[in-house]
């Protein structure tokens, strides 16, 4: 048969619908899956139409249903709306890389300045945020976040606005001798791997990343006095980099308690001359939540993290588009130029009067993928309030599970030595939990994973295994996906379901 793209979407539609939405497929699938995989190169290529079939038929049964599936909870995938598929499809469709801006030749500059203006409204960060972008994922905003920091730590000290000749210009050895500085540290608590990550790509060393918990009740929460404390040590020639984790990781807690705690730490940056980061990932999007009682406890926790100087945040997790799609804000486009500018590109110009500045001298790449469409028809087409509807369901499946495991006799969930509320007025999307019973705990994430009928993760709490749920999905529905779970976890107990 000939090929054809339009058919072949249909094709693909088709197995798309016709595919169980398991989180996981069998394990002889992927099996099968992988035994069809061609070795090597062939000499003759087998043709679009074979390979067509083979993409179609042979590959889909060893995916996993991460985007597909209710009851996928691991890591936080995110789930994908209709409508970003089909934006994301448009994007292939018509290739285009969003490097330059350049309004007399094509929209998609514009299209990426309206989605990110939109997203900050969403997450009512309020006015200038002039540097803004797309980004891979949370990490490639995190090393843009410390990117900055670096830049703005350092310049101070040089006594250069940022612009000047910093580390961009310097290089990170040369400039820090000229300032006098001897040690750039990050200060967080339980800081996500990319952050240590993105410390390692900026010169500055895993080993930079600090953890000033306020108890070892509480690791996820900053201590605002060793905060103080270490931010001092700027008279010794240590500057300080402070990356806020709203939420963590593991738990989904927030490092700060909301806006006067926010205050403290901004005025102790300023005073220090310190750079304020958040790493939002997904936990930023509890700003978007319903401003109603039921989720007055996450908005009051994090607001104020408009105070920082830049934030990282990731679409493909809770604003449910494909991956991959994060985001970076910082209050101005210069302290992302100064680093990301490309010299001496007269020919990647979009003349001095461009009101949008060109992607490719505020962040990593040059060449880009168009990752702001999917963006910008998640928020066109649900608004404010349906997204505030999704997120509002997810926050309840998690809270229902809660709910489940702390009347549990088979359960402990966790963090078990935080200060205890019956209402899990503090509970995103996360939950983190163990079984009571040891032998059990050591195999209970293979043994729900081993049902196939959910997915979690596994972690570590206080040094042993846990089992993690992150609810991140638009199709939750909290009746039949409370249901589901809790009899998926009272069946890996022993108990049978109700
Ligand atoms: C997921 C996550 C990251 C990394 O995000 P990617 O999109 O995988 O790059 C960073 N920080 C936090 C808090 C996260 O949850």
């Amino acid at each position: 048969m000939a090929f054809s793209v339009s058919s072949s979407y249909a094709k693909l539609r088709s197995i798309v619908d016709a595919t169980p939405n398991d989180p996981l497929p069998s394990l002889a699938s992927i099996q099968k899956a992988t035994k069809s995989l061609v070795a090597s190169l062939p000499s003759t290529g087998l043709g679009e139409a074979a390979t067509e079939t083979h993409l179609l038929s042979d590959l889909p049964g060893g995916f996993n249903g991460t985007k597909t599936s209710s009851n996928y909870y691991g890591f936080v995938t995110g789930g994908m709306f209709p409508i970003a598929e089909v934006a994301d499809n448009i994007v292939t469709a018509f290739d285009q890389s969003p490097m330059v801006h350049l309004p007399d030749q094509s929209i998609s500059t514009v299209v990426e300045d309206r989605a990110l203006g939109m997203l900050v409204q969403l997450l009512n960060l309020g006015p200038a945020w002039g540097g803004r972008t797309f980004t891979t994922g949370a990490t490639g905003a995190n090393i843009l976040g410390l990117a900055c920091g670096r830049e703005f730590v350092v310049n101070s000290r040089l006594n250069n606005a940022v612009g000047g000749s910093g580390v961009g210009e310097l290089g990170i050895l040369a400039a820090c001798m000229k300032a006098g500085i001897k040690e750039i540290q990050v200060l967080t608590t339980m800081g996500h791997s990319s952050l240590y990550k993105a410390a390692s790509v900026n010169g500055l060393g895993r080993q930079s990343v600090k953890d000033i918990p306020v108890s070892k009740n509480e690791p996820w929460k900053i201590d605002v006095d060793s905060l103080e404390r270490e931010l001092r040590r700027s008279e010794e020639g240590v500057v300080s980099i402070v990356a806020i984790s709203a939420g963590e990781v593991n738990s989904g807690k927030f490092a700060v308690s909301g806006l006067d705690e926010m205050k403290k730490i901004r005025g102790l940056c300023d005073k220090y001359g310190a750079w304020l980061h958040v790493d939002g990932a997904f936990g930023i999007f509890a700003r978007s939540l319903p401003n109603t009682a039921e989720f007055a406890s996450l908005i009051s926790l994090t607001s104020g993290l408009e105070l920082a100087d830049s934030v990282t945040g990731d679409c493909h997790k809770l604003l449910n588009v494909p991956y991959d799609c994060g985001f970076f804000l910082t209050r101005s486009a210069d302290a992302l130029s100064s680093i990301f500018q490309n010299p001496n590109a007269a020919y990647l110009s979009s003349g001095p009067e461009a009101s949008i500045p060109s992607p490719l001298n505020i962040g990593l790449e040059n060449s880009r993928r168009f990752r702001a469409l999917p963006v910008y028809a998640v928020l066109l087409a649900h608004g404010r309030e349906g997204l505030g509807k999704v997120f509002a369901k997810q926050v309840r499946l998690a809270r229902g599970v809660s709910e489940f495991l702390k009347a549990s006799n088979d359960y402990e969930l966790l963090p078990s030595n935080s200060p205890k509320d019956d209402h899990f007025e503090d509970t995103h999307i996360i939950v983190i939990f163990r079984a009571k019973d040891e032998r059990k705990n050591s195999d209970l994430v293979n043994d729900i994973n081993a049902t196939r009928r959910m997915y979690v993760s596994g972690t570590k709490w206080e040094g042993k295994p846990a089992c993690r749920i992150a609810v991140s999905t638009w199709k939750v529905e909290v009746e039949r996906d409370l249901k589901l779970v809790t009899d998926v976890l009272k069946e890996v107990v022993g108990g049978s379901p109700s």
